[in-house]
């Protein structure tokens, strides 16, 4: 889950390192360290802090160098600190390393072939450097690294530098993304295309089990075998990938703001005059299956949720959805015909990757709805749908998730005999986004006044229940807030007890058969001293509810009802003083099981 970047060429590895690992910095920001060559010391440095790309910034003493790593970690081996931070050099000083993901079988290894050994650091990644030292004595280098790559069990993208051979650079992956991207000055490799940008013309996605050796002007791709791998580089779109701030204070609020724009995008690639335009062969495809699975994770399965409802009531599909890492090693009865969808902004997430590969072995055909074309899943599912959303930076989803249910509503639609307009009412949710966004600022006080306590409530029935969820996980990943999404009619099944003087409960009612109902939940909670808040439609509303949305069409309802909480979680982070886009303990792609 951590970012990856590598350089060699006549450009500046240091800044060009720096300025990847910046970008790169949402993806794990633990700790950072870069590796690089002095060209007058012949001597590889390596730099690294706890903390953010800034204070490792500050330690790098060297101005130029012509090849260089870098890393930003998201520990998932030892503590966080100085001395687990990449890179990691062998004992003997010859190779440093820098990896991403998870070696399973570390422990096993470190037993077996090190024995008394006094390790810097507590990572996995210590052990792998010191194994392709010890082989790398008795045989040439490459065979040493491809020999230890062999052994290992779990994740790995990997840059190593041997220091016999300053003007080399070695890149492995398994698993965990890794691009190599080349210009006329110099070849950079990263572990996401933000790093590339800017410094590469063209690009390749690695796949797993390859190994590249790469020189100052050139690469060559073996499999672990050694035996060569031809290879055909892409142009990179620099306009698709370029991300700012612009005038807002976080990356968040831009992309909450960002999603009138998004859904108007999506309109125009998936619509042309009147007709949806996805790719027949898909439709046909999932027409000739009798149930979907949806494969998801997080926010990413809270879309699903509404995917779900919508594949089945526009389309008459039955649908399941699934918790990805549940379903990877414990797969339910599938019954006849099972068609796969697999959710994934970044399209790199393990635990969807593990199913995918369960999928392929077992002949199942799978669709990959993800923002990256690029990404593993988009690649290796038998087909894609990209969410057209633009990168996506802080590590809160925001304008993915109503991305990806667009996606899945216009999925669902032209897979139904349905004849209202999509285009035209997705249209109209862009306008009502726009219209609540313009007093975006109201939600402040708002939250102000409710979000006193450590605990919250959001309540709803049938959508707006999984509306509820992914607005409860948004308030817990950005402010820290205890918070659970509940089926309205389920709290007085047991967790009413929970209620107590000034316990927030935020109702989302957006449909007209259960509006009465969700109201008495409400009534309930409030007798017991709630404190409450009602986000709504203009047709459903009452005196005194404070968030009304303009009317829209009512299937497509989470698009708009999901904008207020996602204000509600920006505000509570805000005001409790939280690093917005770079929450405790999170990263973006969770690129590890
Ligand atoms: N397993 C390695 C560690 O804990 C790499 C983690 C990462 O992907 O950042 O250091």
């Amino acid at each position: 889950m951590c970012g990856i970047v590598g350089y060699l060429g006549e450009g500046n590895a240091r800044s060009i390192v720096l300025e990847g690992l910046k970008r790169l910095e949402y993806r794990g920001y633990d700790s950072a360290g870069m590796s690089l060559y002095d060209e007058t010391e012949q001597y590889f440095n390596v730099y690294k802090e706890k903390g953010r790309i800034q204070a490792l910034e500050s330690i790098v003493d060297m101005e130029r160098s012509p090849m260089g790593i870098g890393h930003t970690r998201w520990a998932t081996h030892g503590k966080v600190n100085r001395e687990n931070a990449h890179p990691h050099r062998s004992a003997d000083g010859r190779f440093t390393v820098v990896h991403n993901g998870v070696i399973d079988n570390y422990s096993k290894l470190r037993d077996l072939y090190f024995d008394g050994h006094t390790f810097q650091s507590e990572t996995d990644t210590e052990v792998v450097v010191e194994l392709i030292a010890h082989y790398a004595s008795k045989m040439p280098s490459q065979d040493a690294i491809r020999k230890v790559l062999k052994m290992l069990h779990g994740s790995y993208a990997m840059l190593v530098i041997d220091a016999l051979e300053p003007g080399t650079l070695y890149a492995a992956k398994y698993k965990s993304p890794l691009l190599i991207g080349k210009s006329d000055q110099g070849i950079i490799i990263g572990s996401d295309m933000m790093a590339l940008v800017g410094t590469a013309d063209n690009y390749l996605p690695l796949d797993d089990e390859t190994f590249v050796r790469i020189t100052r002007k050139n690469f060559t791709q073996y499999d672990l075998d050694g035996e060569v791998l031809p290879y055909t580089m892409s142009k990179l779109e620099m306009d698709d990938f370029t991300s700012e701030k612009g005038e807002f204070d976080h990356y968040m609020l831009k992309e909450i703001h960002e999603q009138p724009a998004v859904l108007r995008r999506i309109i125009s690639k998936y619509f042309n005059e009147t007709h949806v335009h996805i790719d027949e062969r898909l439709l046909k495809t999932i027409r000739q299956h009798e149930r979907i699975h949806i494969l998801a994770a997080g926010t990413s399965m809270h879309a699903g949720m509404i995917g779900k409802e919508l594949l089945e009531s526009l389309a008459g599909i039955p649908c399941e959805v699934h918790i990805a890492s549940e379903f990877a090693y414990q797969q339910p009865l599938l019954g006849d015909k099972p068609f796969f969808i697999l959710i994934s902004q970044s399209g790199e997430t393990a635990d969807l990757r593990a199913c995918l590969l369960n999928l392929k072995k077992a002949n199942h055909p799978s669709l990959t709805i993800t923002n990256v074309r690029t990404s593993t899943l988009a690649r290796e599912a038998d087909h894609s749908l990209e969410l057209h959303a633009g990168p996506e930076i802080a590590v809160a989803s925001t304008k993915a998730y109503t991305a990806q249910i667009a996606v899945l509503a216009i999925l669902a639609y032209s897979m139904s005999e349905q004849t209202f307009d999509l285009k035209r009412e997705l249209s109209e949710v862009a306008q009502a986004m726009e219209h609540f966004l313009d007093r975006y600022e109201s939600v402040e006080t708002l939250t102000t006044n409710l979000l006193t306590k450590r605990n919250c409530f959001y309540i709803g029935r049938g959508s707006d229940y999984h509306v509820c969820l992914e607005a409860a996980l948004k308030l817990k990943e950005i402010s820290y807030i205890q918070t659970e999404g509940f089926a309205a009619g389920e709290l007085k099944h047991g967790t009413i007890a929970l209620i107590e003087e000034g316990t927030p409960v935020i109702a989302i009612i957006s449909n007209d058969k259960t509006a009465e109902n969700t109201r008495s939940n409400l009534s309930e909670v409030k007798s017991r001293g709630a404190h409450t808040l009602t986000i709504t439609f203009e047709s459903l509303s009452e005196n005194g509810d404070e968030i009304v949305l303009d009317n829209i069409n009512p299937s497509l309802a989470p698009l708009l009802t999901v904008i207020p909480t996602q204000l509600i979680a920006y505000y509570a982070a805000l005001k409790r003083g939280h690093d917005i886009d770079k929450p405790r303990n999170l990263a973006k792609s969770v690129t590890v099981e």
